[in-house]
């Protein structure tokens, strides 16, 4: 069975000291909720200026909150100037790195096929890619979400192996939900996670479509997680404006209870 997997994706949001109060009041909250880690995994995702801070948090009390980066570069080093590294990443104890959020492809031109490069990069590094994926309103309103969707995947994936889709993460994030308010209904979510599944069955083989775990990601509140998170196909949500408050991320990673 697979672990279901809830990350925070901050954006562009909290300096250091705000990183730091967060990340030790999630730690604290989930423990009054008796929050099982192995049930259900917890990664917080902060600017780069906040990942060395929030790696001595999680240090000092050998916390089991996962944590990693919103981009990266497909470059080793060099004159790139603005870009981070893997290898400067893994060095910060980062374990995740979140590729192809449709924020990047919209104000920053990325690609599917940078988007699979920078994936490639992120498991060669010994790190877990979080791939990101989903149409935006005109394609939803024309119905054809479920091709579009199907066809990014079928680019990104095109240069990693079986393996490396098996320990992958996908999000699928439908560009009209995210910050919006607009939720998709579970029945959306499971409609678009389920055919990427199917998608990767189909690429790879039905084990690897069993293994690789699928986000959904728009919207999601503690007041919706429950059900979106009922969805066969969806193992684990990211998150974006509700993950900003400790109480709220808590309650979103605590959904059973
Ligand atoms: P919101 O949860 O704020 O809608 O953002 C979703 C998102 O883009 C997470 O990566």
């Amino acid at each position: 069975a697979r672990t279901p997997i809830m990350a925070g994706n901050w954006k562009m949001n909290l300096d250091h000291l705000e990183a730091n109060h967060l990340v030790q009041k999630l730690a604290l909250t989930l423990k009054d909720l008796g929050h099982d880690y192995s049930a259900t995994e917890v990664v917080v995702v902060p600017p780069f200026t906040d990942i060395r801070t929030v790696q001595t948090v999680v240090d000092a009390d050998d916390l089991p909150i996962g944590y990693g980066a919103q981009d990266v570069s497909t470059h080793d080093e060099g004159a790139y100037t603005g870009e981070v590294s893997t290898g400067m990443l893994t060095k910060l104890g980062c374990s995740y790195v979140v590729v192809g959020h449709s924020e990047r492809r919209e104000y920053h031109g990325e690609s599917n096929e940078l988007v699979g490069a920078k994936a490639k990069k992120v498991l060669d590094a010994g790190m877990t890619p979080i791939m990101c994926c989903g149409e935006a309103l005109d394609i939803r309103k024309a119905g054809t979400h479920v091709e579009y969707v199907v066809g990014q995947i079928n680019a990104m994936l095109a240069g990693l192996s079986a393996e490396e889709v098996a320990k992958s993460v996908i999000a699928y994030e439908p560009i009209w939900a995210i910050g919006t308010g607009e939720v998709a209904t579970p029945e959306d979510a499971q409609e678009v996670c389920g055919a990427i599944r199917v998608r990767i069955a189909e690429l790879y083989d039905q084990g690897v479509a069993d293994a690789v775990r699928i986000q959904y990601g728009g919207s999601v509140k503690s007041s919706n997680v429950r059900d979106i998170m009922g969805q066969p196909d969806v193992d684990g949500a990211l998150v974006g404006g509700a993950s900003l408050k400790a109480d709220e991320f808590s309650k979103i990673v605590t959904f059973l209870k």
